[in-house]
This record gives C-alpha cells, sequence and structure tokens, in this order.
C-alpha cells in the first residue's frame, strides 16, 4: 500500500512540477496545493484513487473525530460532494492514541489496519514560506496569534474565545477537554520565542523525530525529519504559514536529495 501511495504522489507532484522546483532549490507556493486540489485525507486512507471510489461519504469519520479535523466535501471540491479530507490550515489532526476515525470508517476508505501511529502515513510536512518563520529572527509569539487557534476551534464558549483563556472543568467532554489542553499549551509558549510547530507536535512517542528546531542563519529553523507522518498540526499551529503538508509524499520524496534542507 505505502508504494501505491507514493506513485500517486509523484503522479501528483510532476502535475504540479513539485521535483521540478525541488531541483532548482525553489520554495513551492501554498497557492499550488489549493490549485491541484491535492487534498490531504484522514489518517490511514488508502491511496487516492481507491478512497475516492471506497469513501461513501457517510460522515463517520467526521463525527467521532474529537478535535473536529475532518471536514467533507462540498460542491466546490473537485471529489464528490460529502468526500472525507483535512485542510490544516483549517485544523490538522492530532494523532489520537486509538485513530478513531479509522476504527469509525465503515468501508475501509480509511484501513483499519492503520489504527496505530507506526502504520499511519498521511503526507510530509514542507517548508513553503521560509522567510515568514518568526524563529529565524528570534521573534515572540504573541497573544493575537494564538487568538487565531481560539477562534477557529468551536467547543469553547464566546467568553473564552474573546479572553483567549479556557478552564478544564470536571462536566467537560473528552473532545472539549482535549481541544481545551490543546489551547492552554498554546498560551504557555506567548511571550517566547516560536516554536510552536515543533514543540506541539503529536507524532508520538517522540516528536523530535518528525520535527526539530535547529540553528540556520543565525536563529532557528524547523527541521523536518524522516518519521513526520504529514498530520498538518504543525500547518495549523504556526502563526505565519511557514509550513505546508504534501500529502501521501514521503520523506524519501520529498528530501533524499536535498539532505539538509526542508525546501522542495
Ligand atoms: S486521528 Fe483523531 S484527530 Fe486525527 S482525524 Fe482521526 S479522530 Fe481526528
Ligand atoms: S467514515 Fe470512511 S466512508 Fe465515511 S466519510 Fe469517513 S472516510 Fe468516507
Ligand atoms: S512535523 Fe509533526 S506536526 Fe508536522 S506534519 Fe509532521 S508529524 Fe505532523
Amino acid at each position: 500500500m505505502q508504494e501505491k501511495k507514493r506513485r500517486q504522489f509523484m503522479r501528483q507532484a510532476a502535475g504540479l512540477g513539485v521535483l521540478g522546483l525541488a531541483a532548482a532549490g525553489g520554495i513551492w507556493a501554498a497557492k499550488d496545493f489549493k490549485r491541484g486540489e491535492n487534498r490531504l485525507r484522514p489518517p490511514g486512507a488508502v491511496e487516492e484513487d481507491r478512497f475516492l471510489t471506497m469513501c461513501i461519504k457517510c460522515g463517520q469519520c467526521l463525527q467521532v473525530c474529537p478535535y473536529d479535523s475532518i471536514k467533507l466535501e462540498d460542491i466546490d471540491g473537485k471529489a464528490g460532494v460529502g468526500t472525507a479530507y483535512i485542510d490544516p490550515l483549517a485544523r490538522g489532526c492530532y494523532l489520537c492514541e486509538a485513530f478513531p476515525c479509522v476504527l469509525a470508517c465503515p468501508t475501509g476508505a480509511l484501513d483499519h489496519e492503520s489504527n496505530v501511529i507506526e502504520k499511519v502515513h498521511m503526507g510530509m510536512a514542507i517548508v513553503v514560506n521560509e522567510s515568514a518563520c518568526l524563529a529565524l529572527e528570534g521573534k515572540k509569539v504573541t497573544k493575537e496569534m494564538i487568538g487565531r487557534i481560539y477562534d477557529h476551534t468551536a467547543v469553547i464558549s464566546e467568553s473564552e474565545r474573546v479572553n483567549r483563556k479556557v478552564e478544564i472543568y470536571d462536566n467537560d467532554t473528552e473532545k472539549v477537554r482535549l481541544q481545551k489542553t490543546l489551547l492552554q499549551k498554546l498560551n504557555t509558549h506567548e511571550g517566547k520565542s516560536c516554536n510552536l510547530c515543533a514543540d506541539l507536535c503529536p507524532f508520538t512517542p517522540d516528536p523530535s523525530k518528525a520535527i526539530g528546531m535547529v540553528d540556520k542563519s543565525g536563529g532557528l529553523f524547523p527541521e523536518i525529519r524522516d518519521a513526520c507522518v504529514g498530520c498538518g498540526a504543525c500547518v495549523e499551529l504556526c502563526p505565519t504559514k511557514v509550513l505546508q503538508i504534501l500529502p501521501y509524499a514521503t520523506y524519501a520524496d520529498v528530501y533524499e536529495k536535498k539532505k539538509g534542507t526542508n525546501h522542495v
């Protein structure tokens, strides 16, 4: 299955000129991701062609996702209305331990064997806007930057959204508790140098195998590593849209020929 996913990515990449840009050392623009309709699918998704035939648009994955990560295509999408996808700029996947979305899928469009992190591979993180990285210039995370995530978190109250502060109560559901925990972690970054992508990467047990901050040009910069599964959490959390996900891509596809850089 992994090989088929890889071939799928290579076809998509060729169509988008991604590898040509890689050879030139250029940076792929985020707008090309949109134009290519190259959707990120929920964890465990089989290769794209099969996914499009197997997803019956039932929405069960969406209903069990505690982070509200999964969306269903509307009439503007290239795939049929109701097909499941993730828009990491709006909400990445947080790699729940038991992958409830995978287990809920009645057709195997999300492969039931992929319900452990070792078997999940959604894509690969890439840098699309290096110059915007706050860490590179030693800039701090502001309240407004954190507030962006509050603004698109639906499970909190209006006063919590306005105050950019949440408390966890005994009667909060698991879903609310998880999303509030994420917001509380975000708050601890306010006023500090930005390392949101690396610090909040949900890859377990060791996020540093997927991403880490390294010295670059007198500042720090995120380095994507081979354990990255393309969940898109870092894309959502980055305040300045430095990162993007190439769906179905592997580390070898993106970085093998350009060791030492995150660019494609
Ligand atoms: S792993 Fe969890 S956060 Fe990710 S899509 Fe599935 S249910 Fe949602
Ligand atoms: S549960 Fe499976 S079949 Fe239903 S919308 Fe999600 S991916 Fe498609
Ligand atoms: S670096 Fe971490 S947060 Fe970003 S896509 Fe990879 S696994 Fe997910």
